[in-house]
């Protein structure tokens, strides 16, 4: 059997709109630039990617969660240096009016739009921050932004969870949401819109610990992600060399997946030091600093390892990765997606030979059961052949079939679908065969 890889991510994109798991926005008004909807299955799917994000990073003793405010005070991102250095490089062709990343072209060639030569502006700083109006009143004292990262709700609330929940450093804080960027290239599909969703934990450690802080995240993050399924050989750390360090940090590195344009970040693991906590304690005038018990009740600001992945390029890397086309070209080609099961927006499909009693009874029945654990998918459509392809291509680990036998011998088809192989289950043992198949 032959098998091969995803292509182009217009592959992607293609099934993904055709199966229900991602339309662009406002698709009946032409769509929005860069914005994206999740479908049915999409929203699955990412749901997976959050569970599986918060269990690793949240199920431990010494991490707690939050979900803080979008909008915050305008002084958070003056103190964060958003307002003043959140800035991406910006050159426009003056010919064809495209807009491009300085550091993404070369500005002493030809323009790639339109081939016009020397026809670039001077660059100028662009910031990336979305700002709104809070309250009636439109003026510059009621500006807010929406939050270009989530991080900064961690380090606003350092004081608030470490009081209330009692913790000793080294703690970590951890949060998913939305996060917004007014990107001048956007692209890629969904790898890099304006409107996103980020999953970050704050490591909270003793200044001098956190060069063996780091190294002992980068191993958990690397893993999560090959417990996702990812294929390790689509997966490279890169390093930050010193000379690129964003202005807080003492040390970073990313972790890129080879996707279909080439390596791309997926997440971040950065060694910020005090830098954020000392801005938010010298812009807000409150005392952040935490008072050591076990080192004579000394009081210091915490270090901070950070972990930052995109939720959205996290499911992308997913997706692509587990896109398969085998016996391309031939009678029996399928379209594939080898999710691990976890991942699976569809756990198992359920398909009664024929839409007709009683078959149909015992399948509505069998339902009910299986629904209360897993996400199910009932199909009648079509034939079996058919409905098999269709739960492929949606990346369905388990499908089963009620025939005329399972009237004789209370028994159901189920079918595998990486190896194809079908078995012959008694009902009443598919409880604990699913339990099994799908433990995670
Ligand atoms: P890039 O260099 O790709 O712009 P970044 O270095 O600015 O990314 P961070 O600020 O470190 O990214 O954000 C952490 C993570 O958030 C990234 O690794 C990525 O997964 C995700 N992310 C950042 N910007 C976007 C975006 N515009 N769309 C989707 N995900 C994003």
């Amino acid at each position: 059997m032959s098998e091969s890889n995803l292509k182009s991510m217009a592959d992607i994109a293609s099934l993904c709109k055709r199966r229900g798991f991602i339309f662009q926005s406002s698709e009946v008004y032409g769509g929005l630039g860069s914005c994206w909807d999740y479908g049915p299955l999409g929203v699955e799917l990412k749901q997976n990617v959050k569970n599986s994000w918060w269990k690793a990073m949240t199920y431990r003793p010494d991490i707690e969660g939050l979900d803080a405010s979008i909008l915050m005070h305008p002084q958070v991102w003056q103190a964060s240096g958003h307002i003043d250095g959140f800035s991406d490089p910006l050159v426009d062709c003056k010919e064809c009016k495209s807009r491009f990343r300085e550091d993404n072209i070369d500005v002493t060639k030809p323009c790639t739009n339109c081939g016009a030569k020397d026809s670039f502006t001077e660059p100028r700083d662009f910031n990336l921050m979305f700002s709104t109006q809070m309250g009636a009143v439109e003026d510059d004292s009621s500006k807010v932004y929406l939050r270009p990262e989530t991080a900064q709700g961690i380090f606003v609330n350092f004081i608030n969870v470490q009081q209330t929940m009692r913790k000793k450093l080294p703690f970590g804080i951890a949060q998913i949401g939305k996060a917004f960027r007014n990107e001048i290239t956007p692209g890629n599909f969904i790898f890099r819109t304006r409107e996103f969703e980020q999953m970050e934990m704050q490591f909270f450690v003793k200044p001098g610990t956190q060069k063996e802080a780091m190294e002992k995240w980068k191993e958990i993050r690397y893993q999560w992600h090959l417990d996702n399924g990812l294929r390790p050989e689509m997966l490279k750390w890169v390093p930050h060399p010193d000379d690129k360090l964003a202005h807080y940090a003492d040390a970073a590195t990313d972790i890129e997946y080879n996707f279909p344009m080439g390596w791309g970040e997926m997440e971040g693991v950065h060694s910020r030091t005090d830098f954020d906590l000392k801005q938010h304690q010298e812009h807000s005038g409150k005392n952040l600093t935490y008072v050591d018990q076990a080192d004579g009740n000394k009081k210091y600001l915490p270090y901070v390892i950070e972990t930052s992945v995109g939720c959205d390029r996290a499911l992308l890397a997913i997706l692509c990765d587990a896109y398969r086309v085998e016996n391309e070209g031939e009678k029996d080609e399928r379209t594939v997606l080898k999710l691990h099961p976890k991942m699976a927006p569809i756990k198992v499909a359920v398909m009664p030979l024929m839409k007709k009693a009683p078959l149909v009874e015992i399948a509505d029945k069998l339902v009910a059961e299986i629904q209360q654990s897993y996400k199910v998918e009932y199909d009648v459509a079509g034939s079996i052949g058919k409905r098999y392809r269709r739960q492929d291509e949606i990346g369905t680990p388990y499908c089963i079939t009620i025939d005329y036998d399972t009237l004789e011998d209370n028994s159901v088809t189920i079918r595998d679908r990486d190896t194809m192989t079908q078995e012959r289950i008694a009902i009443d043992k598919l409880d604990t065969y699913l339990r099994e198949k799908l433990k995670f």
